[in-house]
């Protein structure tokens, strides 16, 4: 029997697909029957080099027979590497590593609350968030999510932030207290829509933080690492933010998440103030750097343009032909959302059984994330089954 059907141990919390999936390289991906798939969800923007990436699996391999953990009682080479590419990309000027977007997230609230209070020396702590984001699902990045499906449930939730309306400045302004430390988003919300931020708006954000003297913190956990055609998703607003959280796309599939932020807001985080035992491990800060040196050595940045070009201009022709289906396509890079007149879960599970394995984002919005090795075949064939499935 295959384990999708069989009785289980595990607990409850994923709505899983009925389907187990044993092995994956390049686009391709297996299931325990054998059936093969095309992957256009790169595991939620994570196997952005595709699966089982030949580079990043030997330098894999080379780390595995040397050393997996050593925690952060001493250096760690490999941080250090990892860290000079992550802030010769961002313009940023300081990495700290951890092994998740959520706990990312936490770090980028942790120093911008310790900022606030220990370098400026000032009584703050409030975040404003937005509506439709994802953090994450500790209870401090739950709750700065601006969806009630992920906080019910979980009260009492940590004090401390402040929900708003996206792309709207006078609710932001508005929002701000002399409590207020940080304004926190995402600059296309994945899993809520993938709705992009407007220009001027996130222009205008910046200017606020620097007119009150609190922090503009983007979480890139999903639009980093060259998702959305930059390195960095803030890299195409004209902006440097003060730090940004990173993981999905960082370590290929090896666990890790990042924070980056600049000299100033980084001297928050003293000795002791914030840590964790397996973050940036040799294993995982390989991954990272590995991950980073292929798409460096690739020039992926000019591949993620051109298979966007390609991908828009197929979703365009499906918009056309079938106006009445097809409300909006939207996105930058390879995270690009078509906004449905019916419930998404059909489509991606006709899709499924066509061999073709796609994402929401809520019960309307088809989430494409395909990896950067996409090819104009593998286009055609998600597009084949994308226009018999709005038939
Ligand atoms: C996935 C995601 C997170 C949470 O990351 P986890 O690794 O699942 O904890 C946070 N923010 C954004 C924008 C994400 O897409």
């Amino acid at each position: 029997m295959s384990t999708a059907t069989a009785s289980t141990n595990l607990m409850n919390n994923y709505a899983r697909w009925p389907i187990s999936l044993v092995k994956g390289q390049g686009n391709q991906v297996w299931d325990d029957q054998g059936k093969k798939y095309l992957d256009f969800t790169s595991g939620i923007a994570v196997t952005s080099l595709g699966h089982v990436p030949p580079k990043v699996t030997a330098k894999l391999h080379e780390q595995l027979d040397t050393l997996w953990h050593c925690s952060n009682l001493y250096h760690i080479p490999q941080q250090e590497v990892l860290a000079e590419k992550l802030t010769r990309l961002s313009g940023l000027d300081r990495a700290f590593f951890c092994n998740s977007g959520a706990e990312a997230n936490e770090a980028l609230i942790k120093i911008a609350r310790r900022y606030a209070q220990k370098v400026k020396g000032t009584d703050r702590y409030e975040v404003i968030t937005f509506a439709q984001s994802f953090h994450g699902r500790t209870l401090a990045t739950l709750t700065a999510t601006g969806q009630d499906k992920v906080k019910d449930g979980f009260a009492p939730l940590p004090i401390g932030f402040v929900t708003v309306p996206y792309n709207d400045l006078s609710a932001v302004k508005a929002a701000i207290t002399d409590k207020t430390c940080a304004i926190m988003l995402e600059l296309v919300q994945g899993e809520g829509g993938v709705n992009p931020a407007d220009d001027a708006w996130v222009k205008a954000l910046r200017n606020l933080c620097d007119e009150h003297g609190f922090l503009l913190l983007i979480d890139e956990i999903q639009t980093g690492i060259a998702r959305t055609g930059t390195w960095f998703a803030f890299q195409q607003y004209g902006i440097r933010p003060d730090a940004i959280s990173l993981a999905k796309g960082l370590g290929s599939g090896f666990p890790i998440g990042a924070i980056v932020a600049t000299e100033e807001v980084a001297q928050a985080f003293t000795p002791g103030t914030h840590g964790t035992t397996f973050g940036g491990n040799p294993l995982a800060a390989t991954a990272g750097i590995a991950t980073l040196e292929t798409m460096e050595d690739e020039q992926i940045l000019d591949k993620v343009a051109a298979i966007h070009n390609r991908l828009m201009e197929e979703l365009l022709k499906l918009q056309t032909a079938h106006p009445d289906k097809v409300i909006a396509v939207r996105g930058k890079g390879l995270l690009m959302g078509v906004e449905l007149a019916v419930p998404v879960g059909d489509v991606i599970a006709y899709a499924r059984e066509h061999g073709v394995l796609l994402l929401s984002a809520g019960t309307h919005v088809l989430r494409l994330l395909p990896s950067f090795i996409t090819t104009h075949e593998e286009i055609e064939q998600v597009m084949t089954v994308l226009n018999e499935a709005l038939k």
